[in-house]
């Protein structure tokens, strides 16, 4: 733009310049008198400038003609000139080189012009966001031509390895399948939990069969725009076609699969736009084109029905929490390239962890060798990994009081917690005690889980309740009613939540064997609106909380005799906890067991 101004400058400066730096001029009347002295050799008239260049008898060739300023009519000039045989004359029209230069500039000014419209157009385009490529998708699938993951990366999920493991032989050689008349399937639906490892299943389909894996969250196909998510997923179909045979990922379908004409005040236009696309476009392709389509979500339940039709994502594949085996196979898959001490058992971590998904072990190794790095040893050891469980599982470690009324409080209501529940039957093993806060808690009792939590008991339950009850009625015990503190309330919540669901959903109360509630879940728009109402009379919930004290107070009992007969341990327990900030589950219990031979040496006379 600057130098094309400046260009459009010299030529408005230049041309008037150029016009008057002519060097001798003659005004008409002075022509007609040297004409008619028989000074003028030759005139060349130039009709459209006005102008007529003279030059005079006996002038040097390389003087430049002089200028004469003409009128409209001349006739003088012309009579004389057409009267002298002595004056060579012609008629000679330059090119209009003044209107040739005027258009040009006029040209030049309306370049400019539009130049830097489209520049104010282009800025307030960059301002405004996408408002300028509406319509237009720019491409948000990633495409990666090899993932490097195979189904050795992928560990714990054998059943879902298995059913996907046909997958692979559908890309690599789908003639086996179409020579026999069967329809290769076109989408693989994956429902679990996040972090178990769908988007690393789907990476290590594509990587096992060597072709492209396309990707792209549902999330990203919904935008500001109506039609613009319809538009993304016409693109990706395109260039999943260009590449076949590949893989296309959509991860978090539900974020656009979600039921149609669900929620609030109608559906979201945009939403089922896009879905009917993604609907046309499955049903688009054959099944022999080399294209599976592989889904992910957690939750399933909410997916339109028409996505799980044949011929869409007709294949739904499980992928679940891993069992202790599968953890272990995990955690071998992560320890494969850290440095891990003979004294870590791999075992033992895949024991302390049950719940924990893929991506949860993964961090946990993840932290423990930032915790290695950090305290500069050579391998990750037991403590580090310990920490690492400790810290994924409850967050970061705190600083621990200084022995003050209120830690010694803290003590009493975590050994209470660990007293009671080794002395229920049924009970999960003290894992450890501390009084080192993590995250909101100020002291911790940490119980191993029993490894099959698919059938709890009665008595494990009542155990539980039992259990958490003992922080609170220790603080009682030993500091009285009134000292009592808030430490509880997550504790109470636990136990009323446990409480209550004996009494309305296992038939462990007197109200018999009724279910009275359904799994209460967050209730979620997409799939069914109304508020879940519980379907018992009043007279009916009244008896539920009955049952739910009654239950609570039975365990509340328990925790008092067990506290009260073993005051002594209690208080030793305390005072080791505060000098030592964390007991072992090993330690615990071996204090424990010198602790009962003693008082059986004392009640029983030899
Ligand atoms: P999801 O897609 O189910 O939420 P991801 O596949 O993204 O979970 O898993 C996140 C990370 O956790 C993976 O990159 C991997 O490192 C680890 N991971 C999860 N599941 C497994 C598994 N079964 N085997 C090995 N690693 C896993
Ligand atoms: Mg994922
Ligand atoms: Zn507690």
């Amino acid at each position: 733009m600057i130098t094309g101004l400046a260009i459009a400058q010299t030529l408005l400066v230049g041309l008037p310049a150029s016009a008057t730096a002519e060097k001798d001029t003659l005004t008409y009347s002075q022509l007609l008198e040297q004409i008619d002295k028989g000074q003028v050799s030759k005139v060349e008239l130039d009709p459209a400038n006005q102008i007529a260049r003279v030059t005079m008898v006996g002038q040097d060739q390389n003087v430049p003609p002089k200028e004469v300023k003409l009128f409209d009519q001349n006739p003088e000039l012309i009579s004389r000139l057409n009267n002298s045989q002595n004056i060579e004359y012609e008629i000679n029209p330059t090119a209009d080189r003044s209107a040739a230069v005027g258009l040009m500039t006029n040209l030049l000014v309306l370049f400019l012009l539009l130049g830097i419209v489209i520049v104010i157009l282009r800025r307030s385009a960059n301002a405004s966001g996408q408002a300028m490529s509406f319509g237009k998708s720019r491409a948000r699938f990633q495409m990666e031509a090899k993932t490097g993951i195979t189904f050795q990366d992928v560990a714990g999920i054998e059943e879902a390895k298995e059913e996907l493991q046909e997958v692979v032989t559908f890309l690599k050689q789908p003639e086996k399948f179409t020579a026999i008349g069967a329809k290769i399937p076109k989408g693989v639906l994956l429902i679990g939990p996040p972090g178990t490892g769908k988007t690393l299943l789907a990476k290590a389909i594509a990587g096992e069969a060597g072709v492209p894996f396309f990707s792209i969250s549902g999330s990203e196909f919904v935008e500001m725009f109506v039609g613009v998510g319809a538009s993304r997923v016409r693109d990706l179909f395109k260039k999943a076609k260009e590449n076949a045979p590949c893989l296309i990922f959509i991860d978090e379908i539900d974020a656009v699969g979600r039921q149609r004409g669900a929620g609030i005040g109608g559906g979201n236009d945009e939403r089922e736009q896009t879905l009917n696309q993604l609907l046309t476009e499955m049903d688009g392709f054959e099944g022999n084109t080399g294209i599976i389509v592989i889904a992910a979500t957690n939750r399933p339940d909410v997916l339109d029905s028409a996505l799980l039709r044949p011929g869409r994502f007709d294949r739904q594949v499980t992928v679940d929490y891993p069992d202790l085996n599968g953890r272990l196979e995990i955690l071998e898959v992560h320890s494969r390239n850290k440095k891990v001490a003979s004294d870590v058992s791999l075992e033992g971590i895949a024991r302390r962890t049950p719940g924990f998904t893929g991506a949860d072990l993964a961090n946990v190794l993840n932290e423990a060798a930032i915790f290695t790095a950090r305290r500069r040893k050579e391998a990750i050891t037991a403590l580090e990994v310990n920490d690492a469980i400790d810290r994924v599982v409850a967050g970061m470690e705190g600083t621990p009081l200084v022995d003050s009324k209120a830690k010694r409080l803290i003590a009493y209501h975590e050994i209470g917690h660990a007293v009671v529940g080794t002395f229920c039957p049924g009970h999960d093993p003290v894992e450890k005690v501390t009084l080192i806060p993590r995250g909101q808690a100020k002291g911790l009792t940490w119980f191993t889980p029993d490894e099959d939590q698919g059938l709890v008991s009665r008595s494990q339950l009542l155990a539980r309740i039992t259990g958490l009850l003992g922080g609170r009625v220790a603080e009682e015990v030993i500091f009285g009613e009134s000292e009592v503190t808030t430490g509880a309330g997550n504790d109470l919540e636990k136990i009323t939540g446990l409480a209550r669901r004996m009494v309305t959903r296992f038939g462990m109360s007197e109200l018999g064997l009724v279910a009275l509630e359904g799994e209460s879940e967050p209730i979620f728009l997409g799939n069914e609106m109304v508020n879940r109402r519980s379907e018992y009379s009043e007279e009916i919930a009244a008896s539920i909380d009955g049952q739910v004290r009654a239950i609570v107070g039975h365990c509340c009992q328990k925790a008092y005799e067990i506290l009260q007969d073993n005051r002594i341990l209690v208080d030793k327990l305390v005072d080791l906890l505060i000098e030592e900030e964390t007991i072992e589950g090993d330690r615990f219990r071996q204090i424990i067991a010198d602790y009962q031979k003693q008082t059986q040496q004392l009640v029983t006379p030899a």
